[in-house]
């Protein structure tokens, strides 16, 4: 929860109810002085705002966080694949139908493949409104491709059973299954998710990507080399976007999408292979993205990391660093 929070924190309900710091109602925190602070919007205003989007390893250990919370009810996912001939199509279709869809409808466009493999491409969607609607939209997003989809499921489920779902766990019988394998905090003795091996990079997208863009992105995962490769394409928007772009540290509130790039590969080899596909891509996609990428999603290999994770609050964060941590001790390589 922690770090998913201080860096914004997207997910299927985000544009329903915003990223999940736009829920934190308050943190407390433990400074380099030792002292203990309560943000919130009346105390501590400045530090409360860069703990929404900046406060990962910046200003201090958070040692509790308060939300506002939200309805769970029964939602309806669905999972639909084309051919890959028609995934140019689908990628325009899709980054104009995924942003504008009413707030409780969010969906990602994914594309993938294994080395020698054909790609593939799907979109998913989860809503938290009826069945019905969600068919209707699902439909519409056909109609604009201009081909059916070649598999299509619909399920609604408990909001529980979903989120088990997206984690990999709804074949478990024991929840306790859906954790790594051992006894040390976070693990269980049946625990049976692995470990996967894998670097990624970000962008966020202002506007549609062009067709060049789209050739772009099916030319470079129509070519992974040294492991798998995948692209996901997250719809933005709804209540993320009505937060202005000063409200917290989170400042990428117009973008209509984010882009998150993969590159898996053997545990144990180097994955060099992969990771320069993985750099290849990425900069081959950054003349069509806005520059900008997402701070959770922490690149090493950013040159200009400060403006891409913080873009126009990047100054006004290293007045709030001075002022809490002017000694600088809390340090990596990429803290303000
Ligand atoms: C498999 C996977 C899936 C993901 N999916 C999503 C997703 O759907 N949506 C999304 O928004 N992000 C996603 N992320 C990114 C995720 O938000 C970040 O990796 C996040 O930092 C993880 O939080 P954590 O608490 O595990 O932090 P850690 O990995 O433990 O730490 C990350 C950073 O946060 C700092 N930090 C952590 N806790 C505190 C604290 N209490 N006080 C101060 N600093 C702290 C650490 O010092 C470090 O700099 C995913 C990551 C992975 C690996």
């Amino acid at each position: 929860m922690s770090g998913l929070t201080l860096g914004g924190g997207h997910g299927v309900v985000s544009r329903a109810y915003g990223l999940t710091c736009d829920s934190l109602t308050q943190a407390t925190i433990v400074t380099a002085d030792g002292k203990q602070l309560t943000a919130n919007a009346t105390d501590h205003k400045d530090l409360f705002w860069a703990l929404r989007g900046a406060g990962n390893g910046n200003f201090g250990v958070v040692t509790e966080l308060r939300f506002r919370t939200h309805p769970a009810p029964q939602a309806v996912s669905a999972y639909m694949t084309w051919p890959w001939s028609k995934a140019a199509a689908v990628v325009k279709a899709w980054q104009e139908w995924g942003p504008d869809q009413p707030d409780e409808i969010w969906s990602s466009c994914h594309l993938a493949c294994a080395p020698g493999g054909t790609p593939t491409i799907s979109v998913a969607a989860f809503s938290l409104g009826t069945y019905g609607e969600l068919q209707n939209a699902v439909d519409r997003l056909a109609d604009r491709i201009g081909s059916p989809a070649r598999s299509v499921s619909l399920k609604r489920r408990s909001y529980e059973e979903s989120m088990e779902m997206y984690a990999g766990c709804s074949s478990f019988s024991t929840d306790a299954k859906c954790h790594l394998p051992g006894s040390t905090p976070g693990r269980t003795p049946t625990g049976a998710l692995g470990r996967e091996t894998y670097a990624a990079r970000s962008d966020f997208f202002d506007r549609s990507i062009s067709a060049a863009g789209i050739q772009t992105l099916l030319t470079h995962i129509s070519s992974v080399r040294g492991g798998a490769g995948s692209i996901q394409l997250t719809a933005l928007g709804g209540a993320i976007n009505r937060v202005s772009p000063t409200a917290t540290a989170f400042v990428h509130r117009r973008s209509r999408m984010l882009a998150q790039y993969l590159a898996s590969w053997k545990a144990g080899t180097s994955g060099t292979t992969a990771q320069s596909w993985l750099t290849t891509t990425h900069q081959a996609m950054s003349r069509h993205a806005s520059g900008a990428a997402y701070q959770n999603y922490t690149d090493p290999t950013l040159t200009n990391w400060r403006k891409a994770y913080y873009g126009a609050a990047a100054s006004r964060l290293t007045t709030v660093k001075r002022h809490y941590d002017p000694t600088g001790f809390f340090n990596f390589p990429q803290a303000l």
